[in-house]
């Protein structure tokens, strides 16, 4: 069985930071659903089209257009030995057709590291977010700088803040994610899946602990 990852968690506990890290310590692809629809906003490609009025009111994107999309995004030949999701399953409905997929494609969910946060925590999260344009590597302005201002370290891209983390738009994400998402967390807790990680500690021990759950072989 090829081993699946999904990492779970409010918008702002650290998702994107950790999925880049393990994903690769652990040499799989990390997969983002946000990153995706980004990447089709920026191209204006018909999805984009169809996402961009949903993220710009940070409302989830309706189910069928997300799992059409996760799914053509797992038949790449890159998800063959597994691979990290990070913000996606977000609804009942996602997590369903994701088992249903995995199941069709000798894959399993090994685990569901879930990182939590304090909802206040979030904000400030998010209102100091920087992300790259090229990759969507993700800084923060206090708890994670760039060592040049503006500028990507990884890639050398410009930093941009994400129109979807202005402050109404961040309150209504938070209130989506308690109503939509967090049912998930019962889900994944029934099957013996999920593993609750502190995610307001630092970086560095986050990983620690998300390394020593999803347990690959660390490259
Ligand atoms: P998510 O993908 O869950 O929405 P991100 O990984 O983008 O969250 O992190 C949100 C913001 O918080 C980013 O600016 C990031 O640099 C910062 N951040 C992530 N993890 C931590 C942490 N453990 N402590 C402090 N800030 C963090
Ligand atoms: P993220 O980058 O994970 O914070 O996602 C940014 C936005 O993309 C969300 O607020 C949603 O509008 C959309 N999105 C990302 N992943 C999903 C998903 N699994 N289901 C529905 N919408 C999503």
């Amino acid at each position: 069985m090829v081993r699946f990852y999904v990492l779970l968690g409010p918008p702002g506990a650290g998702k994107g930071t950790q999925a880049a890290i393990i994903a690769e310590k652990c040499g799989i692809p990390h997969i983002s659903s946000g990153n995706i629809f980004r990447e089709n906003l920026e191209k204006n490609t018909e999805l984009g089209k169809q996402a961009r009025v949903f993220m710009e009111r940070g409302e989830l994107v309706p189910d069928d257009i997300t799992i059409r999309m996760v799914e053509d995004r797992l038949l790449k030949s890159d998800c063959a030995n597994g691979a990290l999701l990070d913000g996606f399953p977000r609804t009942p409905a996602q997590a369903e057709a994701l088992a249903v997929f995995l199941a069709d494609h000798q894959g399993e969910i090994f685990c569901v590291p879930f990182i939590n946060v304090d909802s206040n925590e979030l904000i400030d999260r998010l209102s100091g977010r920087w992300t790259c344009k090229a990759e969507g590597h993700v800084y923060h302005s206090k708890y994670n700088p760039p060592k040049n201002e503006g500028v990507c370290d990884l890639d050398g891209s410009p930093l941009y803040q994400r129109n979807d983390d202005k402050r109404e738009t961040v309150q209504q994400r938070i209130e989506v994610y308690f109503k939509q998402t967090a049912p998930l967390i019962d889900f994944y807790k029934e099957k013996g899946l999920l593993v609750e990680i502190d995610g307001a500690k630092p970086i560095d021990e986050v990983t620690q602990a998300v390394l020593k759950v999803v347990a690959c072989e660390a490259e």
